[in-house]
């Protein structure tokens, strides 16, 4: 280790000698000097933990030397110990020397005492080279640091990809980088010479302002922002802006302005923006519904039309409670398993139609397309054409009605043609028969001959004038509605009429014919109607009747009276016992059995504007049963309603 110097002034050479002995130690370095002067001039070259310093020198004295030594500053700390043998030098000395390390030892020197202060006074002088040597190397290491971080700002501040720039407290930039200066379109100098402001948009110059003056005032530590900036060829640019403040040691502030050119995603961004509402007024338009479906099927988003169409609400949508199986309508599973395989392989299906299940319970017609939307399942369209649809089917079915009633028509034609000429052949043949007779008679004719012969030119007539009657009641019916002139009607006492009028026939048809009207039954009908009710069907049991008894019953409770046909003939099929009571509506075979088809059409007409029904039993082979039942105080009065619709009337008017 390096020897302590430590100098040793004193004009007496033993004095010097003295002290020199005293402080032999391999860790000093004594350096000697005999006056003030010398002693001054050592200091100049020696670096010494402390001085030992004689009073009384020649020239200039010991403590004139002192205060010399404490003028210059590199020896102004040192250490100096007075030798002395004047007390009363010493506390003048003293009283001039308050400040610096300053001590005294008197003559006679002790040895002992003399090492022993110097020791102490090398110790602080090695402490404070320690320090002094501690706190270089920190200094050293501290700006060799700060050397670093600025050379690494430097280079950051150069080469980042973002534009990076100071700018006072006023606003004019103090520091750019070279990327500001690209994105601003300028060179540095030029950036320089302009103002913060004065690269902003004017439109949004006092936002930014004033944000900024929120970070310079410390209410924020640091701002973000998007605004528009001005290239220097007069474009618009969108910056995304950070500006933080910042104060430097010298107490100078600066904002520190981080700028990023975000104009192309600022333009997508807009753009997307612009399309997106485009695209949400269409949505939101409810003229098309739009809906999203999760992978697992699930309906998550759907717009307002879309909701209108099945019948949901947003509440229920949110819930997460729709599904595509849940609209699925029953029918369409082959149209929607194509059309989710064309979805999973092209990404998209075609339009097709389909029909979703309602929350109602309805069903709603729609032209559904969709789209795969990523990972996220597919946004699908629906256009309710339920309305277009019902139209159609509307029209399909007046289509159909129409082809039936025109097949009915024709049917009835040749029904027509045969049921009237079945009457007249005979009649006509019977009438030319007479006709000759009479031109041939040479005698009067015989009455008794001449009412046999006339007897089946009545029946046809009968027959024909029926048949006309039906016909006549069709029209009238189906225009007019049924009209009914109600009084009080015994129908046990009608049912006897009819039978009665109807003998010849039922005779004819050797049928055995029961009649059981027990007791009368009375009500408000209308009789001819409720006659023409029982004409019907009591004729139809003996056409149909195959030659077996015929019953006919009337019988009543409170509230309504009945009566019942009963026969056991050929009976009815099971799936005809409907259509039978529609217009023109048969069962049986044309070429055995004659008939309009129009008789339980007008009983059914009858009765149902007296508010009664007609019930049916009957199995083929086995007969039938027909029951009229009719409320014996119609619950309303009976209207003369029209009971056909227009195409009805048409369709007659038309036969
Ligand atoms: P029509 O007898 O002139 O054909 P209706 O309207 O009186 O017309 O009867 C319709 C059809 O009902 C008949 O064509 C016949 O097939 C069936 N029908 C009616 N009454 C009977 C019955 N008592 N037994 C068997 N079939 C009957």
């Amino acid at each position: 280790m390096e020897a302590t110097k430590i100098l040793l002034v004193d004009d007496q050479r033993q004095c010097l000698h003295a002290l020199q002995a005293a402080l032999e130690h391999p860790g000093y370095e004594l350096v000697l000097a005999s006056s003030g002067e010398a002693a001054l001039k050592a200091l100049l070259h020696h670096d010494v933990a402390v001085i030992l310093m004689d009073v009384e020198m020649p020239g200039i004295d010991g403590f004139q030397t002192a205060t010399l030594i404490r003028e210059r500053e590199k020896a102004r700390q040192i250490p100096i110990i007075f030798v002395t043998g004047v007390m009363a030098d010493v506390q003048a000395v003293f009283r001039g020397y308050t400040m610096g390390a300053v001590d005294y030892l008197l003559k006679p020197l002790d040895a002992h005492a003399l090492r022993a202060k110097v020791s102490v006074f090398v110790a602080l002088w090695h402490q404070k080279r320690e320090i002094e040597r501690t706190s270089e190397a920190l200094r050293l290491a501290e700006m060799r640091e700060r050397t670093y971080i600025e050379a690494l700002y430097d280079v950051t501040f150069e080469d980042a990809p973002i534009g990076i720039g100071h700018a006072s407290q006023d606003g004019h930039w103090v520091r750019v980088n070279p990327r500001l200066a690209d994105i601003l379109g300028c060179g540095r100098e030029q950036l320089l010479a302009r103002s913060f402001q004065d690269v902003v948009h004017p439109a949004d110059r006092g936002r930014l302002l004033e944000n900024v003056g929120r970070v310079a005032s410390g209410a924020e530590p640091r701002h973000r922002g998007q605004y528009r900036f001005l290239h220097a060829d007069g474009a618009t640019l969108w910056i995304a802006l950070t500006v933080s403040f910042i104060r430097g040691l010298n107490g100078q502030a600066v904002h520190l302005a981080i700028v990023e050119d975000i104009s192309e995603e600022k333009q997508l961004a807009l753009a997307l923006e612009a399309s997106e509402r485009r695209f949400a007024r269409l949505r939101e338009a409810g003229l098309i519904g739009i809906f999203h479906e999760a992978p697992d099927g699930i309906i998550t988003e759907a717009n307002v039309a879309f909701l209108k169409i099945i019948g949901y609400t947003e509440e229920e949508v949110r819930a997460g409670k729709l599904s595509a199986t849940l609209l699925a309508a029953p029918g369409y599973a082959e149209v929607e398993m194509r059309a989710r395989a064309e979805l999973r392989e092209c990404g998209q299906c075609a339009t097709h139609e389909k029909e979703y299940m309602r929350k109602d319970g309805g069903r709603a017609y729609v032209i559904e397309g969709a789209v795969t939307a990523g990972d996220t399942g597919a946004i699908g369209f629906a256009l309710d054409v339920t309305v277009t649809k019902d139209a159609e089917r509307e029209r399909a079915r007046f289509l159909s009605e129409l082809q039936e009633s025109i097949r009915v028509r024709d049917d009835f034609l040749n029904i027509a043609a045969h049921e009237l000429r079945n009457p007249l052949t005979p009649l006509l043949v019977q009438v030319t028969n007479l006709r000759a007779m009479a031109a041939r008679a040479m005698t009067p004719i015989e009455a008794s001959w001449l009412a046999r012969q006339l007897e089946p030119v009545e029946r046809a007539t009968i027959r024909l004038a029926r048949l006309i009657e039906s016909l006549l009641d069709v029209s009238r019916l189906t225009v007019g509605g049924v009209p009914l002139e109600l009084e009080n009607v015994d129908l046990a006492a009608t049912v006897r009429d009819v039978a009665e009028r109807m003998r010849p026939e039922i005779q004819r048809s050797e049928c055995p014919l029961t009649v059981r009207t027990d007791v009368p039954v009375v009500g408000r009908w209308d009789r001819i109607r409720i006659d023409e009710v029982v004409a019907n069907l009591l004729s139809n049991a003996v056409k149909y009747g195959a030659g077996k008894p015929i019953e006919v019953e009337v019988d009543s409770d409170e509230q309504e009276g009945h009566i019942c046909v009963r026969d056991y003939g050929i009976g009815i099929p099971r799936q005809d016992h409907e259509r039978i009571f529609e217009r023109f509506g048969r069962a049986a075979p044309l070429q055995h059995y004659g008939g309009f088809g129009l008789g339980l059409w007008i009983v059914h007409r009858i009765v149902e504007a007296h508010h009664g029904r007609v019930e049916l039993w009957s199995e083929p082979g086995k007969g039938s049963l027909f029951t009229v039942i009719l409320p014996r105080i119609p619950l309303t009065e009976p209207a003369c309603e029209p009971l056909g619709t227009k195409e009805e009337a048409w369709r007659t008017s038309s036969l």
